[in-house]
């Protein structure tokens, strides 16, 4: 007599993890597919086996065919379930079986054993066999078992071969763990034949498979019925390459602003409408939240982006509403399709990329990410790289620009400029990694490493000799947030041991923006003896009268509109000029590239020019053997 106590609760809780599973949504990747499956097998199992026991008891009540079909079915389940906990193994390693094939033979040619025996079973009694006195187990019986363990021994070779592709520690310890309730679970089952048991245990193991991989709730954005970014990482690591797709993602306009002036409850549950929107507006496609106010669209290549476009773009005319939230928002988009050249990883890389750029774009048109915003991108981070390299191994280099005096023409300074280098050795322009480098913060430590080599430079060469009275370091709006910013630069003077009057500091208007805090700085730096030099005026919105506040020595004025006035000569440059003069700034001309400007320049009364003309910004060895003997070459 069979004892059903244990198999009829698992079949309950097997029941409700199947349920809870089909009414949320899951991403149809392999893995979920795969517990799909188990969940049905788990299922068919302990039904059959509680029929088939049943029947094997009342045996006199069914005819033998019945009997032996049940018998039959049940043993064909069980070997099905071993095999899929198996393919449970190879999907969290990420292990395509279809590639696997030459290898899977060894798995392949037992399968089919085992079916061959199960199936011929009612000739051979190799499993069991059904006589005048019911059903009796065969002298095979135990190979069901003996497959079990074949399969979970495979599982155990797959986690030792493969123990390095998950991510996460916790995906190893699961596969461990389940592999080995299986095992335990048919040992007792041998030991204790009467007691259903078996079932128990691969409800564990099914539970322990749940906990680890498969709650829905890891794939979804906890504010909406959007999947998350981990779904979209799994989901498209799965389909690049094997499927056409198209993405179509779009991001609320300055996210970061917006939820500061809405409120951060106001903002999520916004998140949460829009979520809910799109997924009952897009069913046939998955909707993704990308964090940060992205939002991802994943459809197959005929999914129609203008039409989307379209209706998001109407959408969000509208305000997003609920009982507490009013929220006006805009949005940027971009649309993407596969391509069998590109990782998965790459074009997430690149759609975040895209995002960033257009979360700026006001029209709400769409753009198509191509090679070249992908190219800028890898520059991006590439130049991100020797950035990093540079600053964190005291690698950034200096060059210096000699400034001449106008009337002698003769070297009076020089400006120091960054440089850094990439992979192959070559010069990154400052173009290009000072905004990053303002961006993520290295520009304190650049700055100060800038300024230090130039300190050097003073103390190991003579220059008074070579004609100059100071040397221009540029500094950063982003460096005078640190509020030490004195102190630092008084430090480095120090330890080089050099006065500060022959270095001057240059800053641009950007950094007057945040005018309070500035004045400060300044006033504190200027206290320790640096003078300020007014970089790039004329680049952007100029304000002569703000200028009366601080103490500037020299106004650089910015090669555009030095250009500008030699092409076509006015009034204004002379005067603004003039203007300076009497307030008691000097006045540097930058950007001289011939004779000629170098004159009109001298002529409006400019009192410094500083071009390719006289010299390129140079390494300082090489501005040393040019300026070092005290010849002003011209
Ligand atoms: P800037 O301070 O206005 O520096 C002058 C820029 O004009 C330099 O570009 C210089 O090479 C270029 N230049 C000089 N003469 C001529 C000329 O005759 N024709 C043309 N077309 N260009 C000329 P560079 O070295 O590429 O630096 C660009 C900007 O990067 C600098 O503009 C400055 O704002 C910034 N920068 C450079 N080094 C540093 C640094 O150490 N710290 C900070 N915060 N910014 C720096
Ligand atoms: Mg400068
Ligand atoms: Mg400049």
């Amino acid at each position: 007599m069979w004892n059903y106590s244990f198999a009829v609760p698992s079949l309950l809780v097997v029941l409700l993890y199947a349920v809870y599973y089909f009414f949320l949504p899951r991403i149809p990747i392999k893995m979920n597919r795969t517990f799909l499956r188990l969940l049905v097998l788990q299922c068919a199992v302990t039904v059959l086996d509680i029929v088939a026991s049943c029947a094997d008891t009342n045996y006199t009540h069914f005819h033998i065919a019945i009997l032996y079909i049940l018998n039959i079915t049940y043993f064909v389940v069980f070997v099905l379930r071993s095999l899929h906990f198996y393919f449970f193994t190879l999907n969290v390693f990420k292990i395509d079986y279809t590639e696997f094939r030459k290898k899977s033979l060894i798995v392949r040619i037992p399968i089919f054993l085992t079916f061959a025996i199960i199936l011929t079973t009612p000739f051979t009694h190799a499993l069991f066999y059904i006589d005048e006195s019911g059903y009796h187990n065969g002298y095979f019986y135990n190979f069901i078992y003996l497959i079990m363990w074949f399969l979970i021994l495979g599982s155990y070779v797959v986690l030792f071969v493969f123990k390095d592709v998950p991510k996460r520690r916790r995906d190893i310890r699961g596969v461990f763990f389940y592999n080995t309730v299986l095992l335990a679970g048919s040992i007792v089952r041998l030991m204790y034949p009467d007691y259903l048991l078996m079932d128990t245990f691969c409800l564990i193991a099914i539970t322990t498979i749940y906990l680890t991989y498969e709650n829905p709730d890891f794939y979804l954005e906890s504010r909406s019925y959007a999947f998350n970014s981990r779904a979209l990482r799994e989901y498209l690591d799965e389909i690049n390459g094997k499927k056409k797709y198209k993405i179509m993602a779009f991001i609320i306009h300055n996210y970061g602003e917006v939820r500061e002036i809405y409120g951060g409850r106001q903002m999520d549950s916004g998140i949460s409408l829009i979520g809910t929107y799109l997924y009952r507006t897009f069913r046939r496609y998955k909707v993704f939240y990308f964090r940060s106010g992205r939002f991802v669209i994943v459809g197959d290549d005929k999914m129609d982006v203008e039409k989307i476009h379209k209706i998001l773009v109407k959408r969000f005319m509208s305000p997003w509403k609920s009982s507490d939230t009013e929220l006006y928002l805009e949005a940027g988009y971009a649309v993407i399709s596969s391509d069998n050249m590109r990782s998965s990883d790459t074009i997430l890389n690149m759609l975040i990329t895209t995002l960033e750029v257009v979360e700026k774009n006001e029209d709400g048109s769409i753009n198509y990410i191509d090679t070249k915003i992908v190219e800028a991108a890898t520059k991006g981070t590439e130049v991100k790289k020797s950035l990093e390299y540079a600053v964190d191994n005291n690698k950034v280099e200096v060059f210096l620009q000699p400034v001449m005096d106008a009337l002698t023409g003769k070297l009076v300074g020089a400006e120091a400029l960054a440089r850094i280098r990439d992979n192959d050795g070559k010069l990154v322009p400052p173009g290009l990694f000072i905004p990053i480098a303002e961006k993520n913060g290295k520009i304190n430590q650049l700055g100060e490493q800038v300024f230090a080599k130039t300190c050097r430079f003073v103390k190991e060469n003579d220059i008074k000799k070579m004609g100059m009275k100071w040397i221009n370091v540029n500094l950063s709006p982003v460096q005078f947030m640190r509020t030490d910013l004195d102190q630092r630069l008084l430090t480095i003077l120090k330890k080089y041991d050099i006065p500060p009057e022959v270095i001057h500091l240059e800053v641009t208007e950007d950094a007057m923006g945040e005018e309070g805090i500035m004045e400060k700085q300044i006033g504190n730096i200027k206290d320790k003896g640096f003078s300020f030099v007014l970089d790039d005026f004329g680049k952007g919105y100029s304000n002569i009268s703000r200028l009366k506040k601080y103490p500037f020595i020299n106004i650089k004025l910015d090669l555009s509109i030095v250009w500008d006035y030699c092409k076509e000569p006015d009034v204004i440059l002379p005067n603004l000029v003039d203007t300076f003069e009497r307030m008691g700034f000097s006045v540097t001309a930058e950007g001289i590239e011939d004779e000629k400007m170098a004159e009109a320049m001298t002529d409006i009364g400019c009192d410094y020019l500083q071009g390719y003309y006289y010299s390129m910004p140079l390494p300082m060895d090489e501005f040393v053997a040019k300026y070092g003997d005290g010849a002003s070459a011209g």
